[in-house]
């Protein structure tokens, strides 16, 4: 499974990056991103839990 961020919705609180920071960060750009090389990581239990967390539900996990 693929995770994204939606860019459009992510508001950069930073909370993906601080639960689970080997698969999120916060870029330069304020928003959240998925670190390079980490986006099939989408059916991890940590992944999912951050996207249920997320305060506007910018997380996106897709085939
Ligand atoms: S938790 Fe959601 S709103 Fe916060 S930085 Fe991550 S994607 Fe953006």
């Amino acid at each position: 499974m693929k995770v994204s961020v939606d860019r459009d919705v992510c508001y950069g609180s930073g909370d993906c990056a601080h639960r689970v920071p080997s698969v999120f960060a916060l870029a330069d750009s304020g928003y959240g991103t998925v670190l390079p090389g980490q986006e099939d990581r989408g059916d991890e239990p940590q992944v999912r839990e951050a996207a249920d967390w997320c305060p506007s539900q910018a997380i996106v996990i897709a085939e």
